[in-house]
């Protein structure tokens, strides 16, 4: 994977004003547990960049990722993990949401998403947060590996029916990091946002 390959971990913030200056930069966002650091590390080929959680959830920073072109990756925090209590999965869900918005150097959105378990509300709610941008989104169908090949075929043309039908023009892949499946799929299309 040519676009990710050498990603090396630049920074760490908390709060949105601590967001680093970057020159471009693409994000991932997903439910809690959705594998989003598994595929940042699957898609960098580095068997611990983004930190695997042992207890998701807890992890409510943004790390980001320089990559070999100088453009930036921004690893947000999960959302959705039913342990962390309302009022502060609320917070981050409005801090994910003026991220989203107003975010000028952000190029375009990776949604991270259980193939098991795709679009969920919170899930919806990152496209309805974006979608004003015009900006592309490409969602990873994740874990694939947990679903048969036939069942991989319907949930992908399942989730592309229920974008049409909400109106959101996103592009949709099955992934999984297990099978390292689905790799050049994704480079391929951020290459296509940097090169726009
Ligand atoms: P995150 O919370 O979205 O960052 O999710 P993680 O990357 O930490 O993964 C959550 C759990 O799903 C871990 O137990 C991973 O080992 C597992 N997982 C992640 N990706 C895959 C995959 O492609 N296939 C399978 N079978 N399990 C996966």
């Amino acid at each position: 994977s040519r676009l990710f390959q050498n990603a090396k971990f630049f920074t760490t913030v908390n709060h949105l004003k601590d967001l680093p200056d970057t020159p471009a930069e693409i994000a991932f966002v997903g439910r809690s547990n959705a594998g989003k650091s598994s595929a940042i590390n699957t898609l960098c080929n580095h068997v611990r960049l983004a930190y695997v959680s042992k207890t998701p959830g807890r992890t409510q920073h943004i790390n980001f990722f320089e990559l070999a072109s100088g453009a930036f990756l921004a690893d947000l925090p999960g959302y959705g993990y039913a342990q962390v209590p309302e009022a502060v999965r609320a917070h981050w869900i409005t801090l994910l949401g003026q991220y989203l918005q107003t975010r000028r150097q952000l190029i375009g959105l990776l949604l991270i998403m259980d193939a098991r378990h795709p679009l969920k509300p919170a899930d919806g709610q990152m496209l309805d947060f974006f979608a004003p941008t015009g900006k592309p989104v490409h969602i990873l169908l994740s874990k694939a590996d947990k679903l048969s090949k036939n069942e991989q075929i319907k949930t992908l043309s399942a989730v592309k029916q229920s974008l049409r039908a909400r109106g959101q023009n996103a592009t949709v892949q099955l992934f999984s990091s297990l099978k390292k499946q689905g790799i050049d799929e994704v480079e391929h299309t951020v290459s296509a946002w940097f090169a726009a």
